[in-house]
């Protein structure tokens, strides 16, 4: 296969064959990510986009799942994507989903039977990085649009019939603003009532902006027993129905993962475990 740059992708979608749709994201200005500082944004050309696609066929006799990269591939025009989801309808007759990369503007931005269409041609699953819910985190970081927009973005995403796996980042608030944070961030949830919730933790690298706010004192990271009350608040104040939780990602302190409303308080039970207990893994993957 043909890739540019480092390729990310969702956990989730570890086994999916992955084509880059578009290089690069088309926001680019969140101050805590670098993962595509090095691209300049652009699509690429449908040609170049079929031609990996056949290529991918004659080298893979089973693909399940396709996920469709960079940054925000949800950001090409409805009739692009189409045809992209035709062809490997027409080529992989086998998927059982595509996934996509969605910034809140690439949502906004299509109508609510567009994204409908995308999903009968076989658009299964968007991510979506909501990271706060609160609007003064939302500006600081640069996240490009406000807790409405947000919320409207991931609602017009859930009814079209798309299945929405939105982040949350721990600790994005910092010390000062780290009950805001846990409760504007369950209020934006429990507004959406996303299929999937993934609760990150913060890492920061050096080249990317808010790490000189953490140096110079600007900001200041929570300790692990603070990303544990964080962590607990938000999940008190989730309020959504047939939602799978998840924070067991490698930047997160302690595993945490089931199903809420019906699993809220074994969650909630293991953070007060993990709190009486102490000694959480070490911090040498936040790199400061
Ligand atoms: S929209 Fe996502 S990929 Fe783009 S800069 Fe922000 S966090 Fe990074």
């Amino acid at each position: 296969m043909r890739y540019e740059g480092a390729v990310y992708r969702p956990p989730s979608e570890a086994y999916s064959l992955i084509i880059q749709a578009t290089i690069g994201c088309s926001h680019n200005k969140c101050t805590f990510c670098n993962m595509y500082k090095e691209k300049r944004f652009r699509m690429r050309s449908l040609t170049e986009i079929i031609e990996d696609l056949e290529m991918a066929r004659k080298s893979y006799r089973h693909i399940k799942r396709i996920f469709l990269a960079d940054g925000d591939a949800l950001a090409l025009k409805t009739e692009y994507l189409k045809q992209i989801l035709i062809k490997i309808r027409e080529l992989f007759p086998e998927c059982e989903r595509v996934g996509i990369y969605s910034a809140p503007k690439d949502i906004l931005r299509k109508t609510k039977e567009e994204l409908k269409e995308l999903h009968e041609l076989g658009l299964g699953i968007a991510y979506l990085g909501i990271e706060s819910g609160s609007e003064q985190i939302l500006k600081t970081i640069n996240k490009g649009v406000t807790s409405e927009q947000m919320i409207e973005a991931g609602k017009k995403m859930v009814e079209s019939g798309i299945k929405l796996s939105v982040t949350i980042i721990s600790g994005l608030g910092g010390q000062e603003l780290w009950e805001e944070h846990a409760i504007e961030s369950a209020r934006v949830v429990n507004e959406i009532n996303p299929h999937y919730l993934g609760l990150l933790t913060l890492m920061v690298e050096p080249e990317v902006e808010m790490y000189q706010d953490i140096r110079s004192g600007k900001l200041k990271l929570l300790t692990p027993e603070q990303v544990m009350l964080e962590t607990q608040l938000l999940i008190e104040k989730l309020n959504v129905k047939g939602c799978v939780f998840r924070s067991n990602h490698a930047s997160n302190y302690i595993p945490l993962e089931g199903t809420l409303p019906q699993d809220k308080e074994r969650l909630l039970n293991q953070i007060k475990g993990a709190l009486q207990r102490g000694g959480f893994k070490s911090d040498y993957h936040r790199r400061l």
